[in-house]
């Protein structure tokens, strides 16, 4: 593969370094799942998988929620490039099922939160039972709201990233390790 070398991937001319590997992750991913079992087993939840990027983390993370749930998939799309666009759409009739339901949400990362305020706003207006926000990854001095996020696998600095569902223009979201943009 003449896209990576050692540590690095190229995408688009951009160079990212290995930041989290695959065994963190997953130590850490199985660590989240035994919060959300102890948490839900019982409540019969509704996991919403934001798409895209969330679907390789909400692929090892349910796998280990071994309870019953269903589930539910959202696309959802705000960013554009290396930006969040604060321009946040999806289509609200998906959300219906959601009513008088525990809901998680399930989101790649939190970056500016444009997106999460977005989803919880519609879904008070559902009327849901309870909800809560499960993110592999956050990053708090982007965060531009106040909201609660009650499961996050790592909080990271404000970097770009990509890998394990994360994308660069759509690239990327097929490597097992999470990536950092490096600074030029
Ligand atoms: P927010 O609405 O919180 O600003 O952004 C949420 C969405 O922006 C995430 O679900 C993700 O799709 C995208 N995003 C935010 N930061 C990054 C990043 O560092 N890398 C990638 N690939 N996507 C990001
Ligand atoms: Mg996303």
């Amino acid at each position: 593969m003449d896209w990576m070398s050692n540590n690095d991937v190229t995408i688009n001319k951009l160079v990212f370094t290995k930041f989290l590997t695959k065994d963190a992750i997953q130590a850490r991913v199985e660590e989240l799942a035994k919060e959300l079992k102890n948490k839900y087993e019982n409540h019969n939840p509704i996991f919403v998988i934001l798409l895209n990027g969330a679907f390789v983390f909400a692929s090892d993370l349910l796998r280990q929620f071994d309870e019953s749930a269903e589930t539910l998939f959202l696309k959802v799309s705000s960013y554009h490039d290396l930006e969040s666009t604060g321009n946040v759409t999806f289509d609200k009739n998906f959300l219906s099922p959601l009513s008088g339901r525990s809901v998680i949400l399930i989101e790649d990362i939190i970056d500016t939160g444009n997106t999460m305020v977005a989803l919880l706003k519609e879904l008070k207006t559902i009327g849901v039972k309870e909800v809560a926000l499960c993110t592999l990854l956050l990053k708090p001095n982007k965060l531009k709201h106040n909201f609660e996020v009650q499961h996050v696998g790592f909080s990271i600095a404000d970097e770009f990233v990509v890998g394990y569902g994360l994308d660069y223009n759509e690239q990327g979201r097929n490597l097992r390790d999470i990536y950092q943009l490096k600074s030029q």
